[in-house]
Formats: structure tokens, sequence, C-alpha cells
């Protein structure tokens, strides 16, 4: 890479994966402008850690971002505001089709507009739907089953047929069950509502919560729980450096799946957090919750081999372990 510093625009880079993504591109040298509309967002989190300037609106917002683009030499977007609540999309499909799949476009047809044309974009293994292989390839079939994985696979088509017709390179990233915070304790997971098992068992621990819940016991997995590949937020985070990189030296519109390529149980989790935490949480069994394959395992060979990405992080131990000193913090 040059010397010269290059900017980079980060949608969402107030939220969860968009915040660590906007630290590793910093401590790799580039400077950062994150757009972000704060709905899910935290201002406190750039303003106190990252430090970086603010947009605050919506991608929808063309003048804004036609303005944007006047106003600065961007290189590059990388893309990560999305709402992402699988079960609100289900209920509310319109919020997730104008937000994750008009928004994105109007950001595309204004980065075309002022000839920017290198994008990455956080996708999702929703996108495959119920695998029929495990560990997942990036050349498994496509089938989401709900309006989530839906709206992100629209995008993906979108950008290939962006590729074939116009001076367009992007870099898709298909995430697994991205978990776990900045080793500084400084960034990570704080959802409202949250959803996710990490931070809600962590919640338990700190006693946030009376009890976690284990969605479904009768899973043809080895304890009966469902399976997940859990990626720490920093290794995600550092593909995305070495996706951009890729892009900013003549690389080609590349797919790649992020993932450990291994799996943990919810049990097993939820037993790594007794451990870690030393706090007994109360565990309730119950039925399973629509929409959950039993196991989602990614095969992440290509990243490793194409952008030599080498996740530091791939047990479940500092995972929950980082995560942990994270909440401690953000909730004391
Ligand atoms: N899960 C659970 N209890 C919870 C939240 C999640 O048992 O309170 C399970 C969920 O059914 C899934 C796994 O934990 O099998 C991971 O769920 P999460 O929502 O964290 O991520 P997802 O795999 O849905 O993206």
């Amino acid at each position: 890479m040059s010397s010269v510093k290059r900017t980079i625009l980060v949608t969402g880079g107030a939220g969860y994966i968009g915040s660590h993504a906007v630290l590793a591109l910093l401590q790799a040298g580039y400077e950062v402008i994150i757009l972000d509309n704060l709905v899910y967002g935290h201002r406190d989190l750039v303003e106190k850690v990252l430090q970086v300037e603010l947009v605050v609106g919506d991608t929808s917002d063309r003048p804004l971002l036609d303005k944007l683009f006047q106003s600065y030499d961007i290189a590059a977007v990388m893309h990560f505001s999305a709402y992402a609540y699988v079960g609100e999309s289900v209920t509310n499909p319109a919020k997730y089709y104008r937000n994750n799949v008009l928004g994105t476009l109007t950001l595309l047809e204004a980065m075309l507009e002022a000839s920017v044309n290198k994008f990455v974009f956080s996708s999702t293994c929703a996108t495959y739907g119920v695998p029929e292989t495990i560990p997942i390839p990036e050349n498994h079939p496509q089938d989401p089953i709900n309006p989530y994985g839906a709206t992100k696979l629209m995008v993906e088509r979108i950008l290939s047929d962006f590729g074939n017709a116009y001076d367009f390179k992007s870099v898709i990233f298909r995430y697994f069950n991205a978990a776990g915070a900045d080793p500084s304790g400084k960034l990570g997971e704080d959802h409202n509502p949250e959803t996710h098992l990490i931070p809600l068992v962590l919640q338990t621990a700190l006693g946030k919560r009376k009890s976690i819940s284990v969605f479904g016991t009768d899973y043809p997995t080895a304890d009966g729980t469902c399976i997940r590949d859990y990626i720490h937020v920093t290794d995600l985070a550092n593909a995305h450096v070495l996706g951009l990189e890729y892009l900013l030296t003549g690389g080609k519109s590349e797919v790649f799946n992020l993932g450990n390529g291994s799996g943990f149980s919810v049990k097993e989790v939820i037993e790594a957090a007794k451990s870690i935490t030393g706090r007994d949480l109360k565990v309730v069994e119950c039925d399973r919750r629509p929409g959950d394959p039993p196991a989602l395992i990614g095969s992440s060979d290509k990243a490793r081999k194409i952008l030599n990405w080498q996740p530091q992080y791939s047990s479940i131990e500092p995972i929950i372990n980082h995560a942990w000193q994270w909440h401690q913090q953000r909730h004391k």
C-alpha cells in the first residue's frame, strides 16, 4: 500500500460490526468517515472511542450522499448499515426491503455518479437458507428462508449485475455468527432489543436477566441443541481491511464466507460462559425458535487462500471472554 492516506466511507460504522471495522481501518492507517442514521448505532462509541467524523443520515438520502462524495476524496465504501432482526423482517418486510435494498441501491447509484467503484458489502450466511452440505462453501445454492436473508441476496445480485454492466468491483462477505468484542473492552455488541445468544447469556450472568432460554433441545445434534459457527468480530473486521486492500490493488469482484469452520452448540456456549464468568446461570429449555436450521458452519478456505485471512480467535473461549469484558464495563 502507498503511504498516502486514503479515505473510506463506512456506512453503519456506529453499529456492532461496523464500529470494529472502523477501528481496524484506523489501525491500518486509513481515514474514515461514518454515515449512520443512529437508529441502532451508538454515537458515544464513535465520539469517545473511534473519534472519526460522523455524518448522521440515511443511505437513501441521495442529496446527502452526493454532497459526501463531492466533499471528500473517497477511495471505497464499506457498507454495514442494514436492519438485521430476522423476526422483524418477517413481520415488517417493507421496512427491510426499503432500507436494506432501496437504501443500498441509492448508495450504489451515488457511487456510480461519483466514480467511486470499490465496495465491501456485509452479507450473511442467511442467504443460503437451510444448508444441503456442511461446511457450507460459497457456491452452495442460495435460498433464504426469511426476508432479511432475501434482502441481502438481492443486494448480492445487484452487485453482480453492476459488476457486469459498469466498471464496479465488490467484495461480498457472508458472515456466520459474529460474536465477541474488541479485546480492549472499549467496543462491543449493544443491541436493543437483544436477540443473540452470547450477549443474552452474559446479560443473564450480570443479573440483567433472570434466565437464559435454550430454543430447542431435540435437534439432530450431539446434545440436541443448535450448532453455530461463532466468529470473533475482530477477525471479521480484519477480513474487511484485507478485502478492501484486495480491491484497492486491482482485485476482481469476489464473494467470501467468514466463519471459523467449526461449530458450538447452544449448551456448549452456555457451559463456556458459566466457566468464564464464574457464575451459575438459570437455564430454561424451550421450544424451537421458528426458522432455525440445526447446524450452520461455513467453510472460509477461500478467504484464507485469496485474502490470506488468518483468524486469531478460533475457539469459543476468547470470544466469550472479550464479550464478557465489554458487557461488564458497558453495564456497570
Ligand atoms: N438461541 C437460544 N436462546 C436465545 C437466543 C438464541 O437458544 O435466547 C439459539 C438460537 O436458536 C440459535 C443460536 O442460539 O440456535 C444462535 O442464535 P443467535 O440469535 O445468536 O444467532 P443466529 O444463528 O440466529 O444468527
